[in-house]
């Protein structure tokens, strides 16, 4: 055979689409868009301030003392966890074990967090957690640490603790996300906040032409989607096309996760201007108010496995569609560019690490059989060739040796801890384990990738294979060779 790899480079790891669990792409016959943060990027820095600026300005409004108070980028990441209890931000492993946190904004040490959370496993079904779906969520868990730091100073009279402080935070941000003023700026100045992708469009164009229903279901109302939508795609297609052709069905206002649970009322949206009239069931290259996921299953004549549903919110858009309707869904991380390179920069460091690690589990099994030997003398029962004095020996030599790795250990591991976030490391890692983000990602998303259209490389004929779960025993002989 002639070697064909020109047809196709294969993507690099940060533009990869990656898999939970087996998808192939030619069975789905319909693949359903969330909107924000989804098809529409926002540069995360700048929508976030404003949206903080927004909310610190209605609560300086209502008389709270925010002067003073400025955007942390680096405040909150994606997958923390808010414990509205104790006024902390989390971050915990696979198992709920919390594994970094800070009241407020002030980190807390390894004994304090042991004090706090030795005995306390995360679990978000309890009201006690909010967890940090999105992006959206940043500005909500910047602010609430700050205000933390505020009520402790007795400075917000009225709040009545933290899980009201919480409240207040929520409340207040999501007036700020309803209201006009934040999204008509957005809508004034998109190249300030978008971060376009011109591969975009022909990603879904080939989608759509290779058979598939394409669909838009966004929770933004109609005059922000048309906005949003037409700055970022228009562009990039051929003369007279809109972005509305790329679509077979558009809902706006589509109120998820309600979408995904209960049956809607649906209206078609009649104009451009957003008039209204009722809908009598669905037809093509129309656009809607409301509606719900049935009545899509309903229309097209598909099951919940032929349909891929792509969101980057982790409860609403892929949790939820998962658990209710069994669809096939999607999670869109942009994290992951820069963190898969970041650990791709970090690659010597963490072999090194590795091999530092595997050298102290060695050393460490020596020193503990070293103090069984002596413990067995004193008991009456000695091995022949462990004198007291050598045991004494091995046991000092044994205990500098791994004084001397961990020195080199500590600043090893704690630069792996600063990937992706100066103070909360990478997202999909905690401490020595996979994060709790990351065991919701492994649960409710099929596939996870930074943009929609990474879907580009792996076309809609793709056969998505699962990773081989491993196990501690996949991992190889470890230390002892
Ligand atoms: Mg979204």
């Amino acid at each position: 055979m002639k070697d064909w790899s020109d047809l196709a480079p294969f993507p690099s790891p940060e533009r990869r689409v990656w898999c939970n669990r087996t998808l192939n792409l030619r069975s789905i016959r319909a693949i359903g868009y969330d909107m924000d943060y989804t098809l529409i990027h926002y540069r995360v820095d700048e929508w976030e301030r404003r949206a903080y600026e927004h909310l610190r300005q209605r609560l300086a409004d209502q008389g709270y003392p925010v002067d003073g108070l400025e955007f942390d980028p680096d405040g909150a990441i994606r997958g923390l966890a808010i414990d509205k209890e104790r006024g902390n931000l989390v971050k915990a492993n696979r198992f709920g074990y919390v594994k970094q946190a800070a009241h407020g904004t002030r980190p807390m040490g390894f004994d304090e967090l042991r004090t706090e959370y030795g005995r306390t496993v995360v679990d978000l079904a309890e009201p006690r957690w909010e967890f940090l779906n999105t992006f959206f969520s940043k500005s909500e868990g910047c602010m609430f640490a700050q205000l933390v730091d505020r009520l402790d100073e007795q400075r917000l009279p009225g709040v009545m603790g933290y899980a009201d402080l919480y409240r207040l935070v929520k409340k207040t941000l999501d007036f700020a996300h309803m209201e006009g003023h934040l999204k008509a700026e957005i809508i004034g100045d998109p190249d300030r906040f978008i971060d376009l992708d011109p591969d975009l469009p022909q990603a879904l164009a080939d989608q759509r032409m290779a058979g598939k229903k394409v669909l838009l279901i966004t929770n933004s109302e109609w005059s922000y989607t048309r906005a949003m939508m037409a700055y970022a795609f228009d562009r990039f297609l051929p003369d007279g096309r809109t972005w509305r052709d790329l679509f077979d069905i558009v809902f706006v206002s589509a109120r998820k996760p309600a979408f995904f649970t209960s049956r809607m009322p649906v209206f078609e949206v009649a104009t451009e201007e957003g008039m209204l009239r009722p809908a009598i069931g669905l037809h093509e290259g129309a656009l809607f108010l409301g509606g719900d996921a049935r009545l899509v299953e309903e229309h097209l004549g598909v099951s919940g496995e032929e349909i891929l549903y792509v969101g980057d919110h982790l409860s609403t858009d892929v949790h939820v569609s998962k658990a209710v309707l069994r669809w096939r869904t999607g999670l869109v991380v942009r994290e992951l560019e820069e963190e898969l390179k970041a650990l791709a920069n970090f690659a010597g460091p963490e072999q090194e690490l590795e091999s530092l690690m595997a050298e102290k589990e060695r050393l460490e099994h020596l020193h503990a059989h070293a103090r069984l030997g002596l413990q067995r003398l004193k008991g009456g029962a000695p091995r022949a060739g462990l004198s007291p004095s050598r045991l004494h020996e091995a046991l000092t030599d044994l205990r500098a040796a791994l004084d001397a790795l961990d020195e080199r250990i500590g600043p090893l591991a704690a630069g792996a801890g600063e990937i992706g976030n100066r103070r909360w490391g990478p997202l999909m890692r905690a401490g020595n384990d996979k994060s709790l983000l990351a065991r919701q990602v492994e649960r409710y998303a099929d596939v996870y990738t930074s943009r929609v259209s990474n879907f580009l490389h792996h076309t809609p004929y793709g056969y998505l294979r699962s990773f081989r779960g491993t196990m501690p025993h996949d991992a190889g002989p470890g230390p002892g060779g």
